[in-house]
Parts: C-alpha cells; structure tokens; sequence
C-alpha cells in the first residue's frame, strides 16, 4: 500500500526524514512513530478536531466550547486495540474529548454512540444500553478474528522472506509485549500487523515478530509494504 503523504515536498528540520517526488525517506532508525504523527498534522492540519469540528483554541478569550478545544491529539480511525497501525492513513487529529470519548470504537461506531450521548430520555437509554451491547459482541468477533478488524487491502499478499530491523530495542518483552502476549493466549492470533519499507526495513511490530516466533507462528504475520517509504539510515 501506498503512505498518504502531503503533496509536496519536505524536509524535517532535525534531519528525521524527507518527502521527495512523492516518496517518504527515513533517515533516523526508531523514529517511524514520530515521523507519522509529524506527517498527520502537516497532512490534515491540527487545528481542528475531524469529528466535532471544533477548533483549537488559540487565544483564552474565546470561551466558547462548542466552538473550541483546548488539546489536540492523534485518533487511530482504526483502533490499535484491534490492530489499527500508527501510518497516517490512519491517524486524524481530533480533540482530545472525541478522542478519549472514542476509545476503541471505529469512527462508523463513535458516530452511532453520539447520538446518545447526554440524552435523558428513556428510548435514549434503552438505545444506548442495545449500542454497547452489540458493541461488546462486534469487538469479541474482532479480536477472535471472526470479522475483519483492519483493512484487508493493507497487507501485503506478497512471501517476505527477510526483513532488516536496524534499531535498538530498548525494551524487549516490555509492557507492550506482555500486552500482545496475554491477547495471543486469549484469541490464538497475533494481534498486530508489522509495517515495513519498500527495502524491507521494519518500521514497526518486533513484538509481533518476537511473539511470532516464540509461538511457532510467525507464518500468520501479517505484513503492510509501504510501497513509497525508503529507509536510507545507514547510507
Ligand atoms: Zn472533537
């Protein structure tokens, strides 16, 4: 698949990476996360939240809050709960209430849930109360893997046999690792994609690739190519 990227070129002051013709070049190694939600805001602006429609405030004055918001953040439309990856197809800047308000709802969902949000009423609540229900049952299907949780179209069909991982893990079997290892013994499938270069550079996922092969399954890995993305660290 193909990054979304501004369209047209530039360079990081701090030397992290540059877009040219089209094509992301990374120059630091382990700086991916932060290359993505740098190109977000240069992407979809970060001024205003893409679900309310609210604006940044920028000066203290304007106290209207369903005109402005005070914190912008970074929303995975595609929750990493289920495997939502941090590229900036997936990434909106959205205020900092939908974003926590979202949690791991897909944006379809959030919507649906936000019509119920601060009614009173009896149907109101009987309403919510069916949402969450359904809710609860759709997000057990995805993490068992019954329904599809990230776009299919995103992973690569191509085998990939070697991937160079050229960072420091400064954390192995951290926090995030224990996270997607009790996911694994709880639904039998691993629950993040890796994302990779278009030279093979992993960019994201070596604790998926670690729980991979410390349970013999690192067969079922599934792989998002960024086509337009170069890693270029070590010239
Ligand atoms: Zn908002």
């Amino acid at each position: 698949m193909r990054l979304r990227l501004p369209d047209y070129d530039y360079k990081f002051e701090d030397g992290l990476a540059e877009v040219k013709d089209g094509i992301l070049y990374i120059y630091k190694p382990g700086a991916f996360k932060e290359i993505m939600y740098r190109l977000t805001y240069l992407i979809y602006g970060s001024e205003e939240c893409v679900f309310c429609h609210r604006k940044l405030r920028t000066n203290m004055l304007e106290l209207d809050n369903t005109k402005y918001f005070s914190q912008i953040t970074l929303d995975h439309l595609v929750p990493q709960d289920f495997g939502g990856p941090t590229i900036t197809n997936n990434l909106r800047p959205a205020c900092s209430e939908c974003n926590s308000t979202k949690g791991n709802m897909y944006p379809d969902e959030f919507q649906e849930y936000m019509k119920f949000e601060g009614k009173k009423d009896k149907e109101s609540k009987i309403a919510k109360r069916q949402f969450k229900k359904d809710l609860e049952y759709k997000q057990r299907q995805r993490r068992l893997g019954e329904i599809e949780s990230v776009n299919k179209e995103w992973f690569s069909e191509e085998l990939i046999r070697n991937i160079y991982v050229n960072f420091w893990i400064t954390e192995p079997l951290g926090v995030m690792y224990k996270k997607q290892e009790s996911f694994f013994k709880n639904y039998k499938r691993l629950p993040k994609p890796i994302v990779i270069s278009k030279n093979r550079f992993l960019l994201d996922g070596f604790n998926t690739i670690l729980l991979g092969k410390y349970n013999f399954c690192d067969k079922n890995i599934k792989i998002i190519v960024l086509e337009n993305v170069l890693f270029e660290g070590y010239p």
